[in-house]
């Protein structure tokens, strides 16, 4: 079982590791640099190979580690000062995760803004296959979205056909955020709904094509389109269905990442805790 938390990235990177093993994770997502900001100063060299050295000498598998990328880029949208910068930061991103062995780069798909889902998706995979032109050994992970305005991917077939078009396949992979999949209208309640729900993903975009996946029960009902995650167990998806989830992705040796609530419910501890007692 490869489980753990987004971790935060504050302090020095080698703490990321500190702070994983801390949690008990075996698996941990980070931002690199900070999510807010179009700004992200150099990459510290020394600071990397400390935190890739950690790594090393811990039982976290590289490969069980990943970047999420920052907030601000948006690959879909149809302004082309904010298009060309986001691809810029995109591919410092990626260099980025390279430098510090981070074998996964998870991004979410953008916001069209009204410009239609056909475009959006135009913008958005040929920026994709851009950055995938980037000399580094990074496979860029896409996220299934929950299917708010303007946003593309939140249906698995269309999911599909956008990482079908990205090229070449073998840059590429995807991140299933199952509070996402649940809001755009996947039902995970139970293990019927489960394994219906990841049949369905199988058979579109491939459970192969799987390299992480987000475990975040759900504030928002089935179908909402709200993208507010909850702590395990306590939201809209409950125990029976992550569960099951948990399971399956034991099975197939699939990395879980929480990205959780911190507040005066629970912590990631907990949540660490509470996801690894489901199995
Ligand atoms: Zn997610
Ligand atoms: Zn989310």
């Amino acid at each position: 079982m490869q489980i753990g938390a987004h971790i935060s990235k504050s302090g020095t990177m080698d703490s990321w590791v500190d702070n994983a093993v801390e949690r008990g994770c075996s698996a941990f997502q980070v931002f690199t640099r900070s999510p807010r900001s179009w700004f992200a100063k150099d990459l510290d060299l020394d600071e990397a190979k400390a935190y890739k050295e950690k790594l090393d000498a811990s039982d976290i598998d590289r490969m069980a580690t990943c970047a999420h990328m920052p907030y601000l880029p948006n690959l879909s949208t149809p302004e082309d000062e904010g298009y060309e910068k986001s691809i810029k930061s995109m591919i410092e991103e990626v260099k980025r995760c390279d430098k510090l062995g981070i074998p996964y780069l998870v991004t979410h798909l953008g916001s069209h803004k009204g410009s239609g889902e056909e475009n959006g998706i135009k913008r958005l995979t040929s920026a994709l296959n851009e950055v995938a032109k980037t000399k580094a050994d990074v496979i860029i992970l896409l996220e299934n979205t929950a299917g708010q305005k303007n946003s593309v991917g939140s249906d698995f077939k269309q999911f599909a056909e956008i990482f079908a078009q990205c090229k070449p396949a073998k840059k590429f992979g995807v991140c299933l955020d199952t509070c996402h999949a649940f809001v755009a209208g996947y039902d995970l309640r139970t293990k019927a709904a489960v394994k219906k729900t990841m049949k369905e993903f199988d058979e579109t975009v491939g459970l192969k094509n799987l390299k992480i996946l987000h475990l975040n029960d759900s504030k928002g009902e089935l179908n909402s389109n709200l993208d507010r995650h909850n702590h395990i167990g306590l939201g809209e998806i409950g125990n029976e269905g992550l569960g099951e989830i948990v399971k399956i992705m034991n099975k197939n040796k699939i990395p879980i990442v929480l990205e959780t609530p911190i507040d005066d419910t629970r912590d990631d501890f907990e949540n660490i805790r509470k996801a690894k007692s489901l199995a």
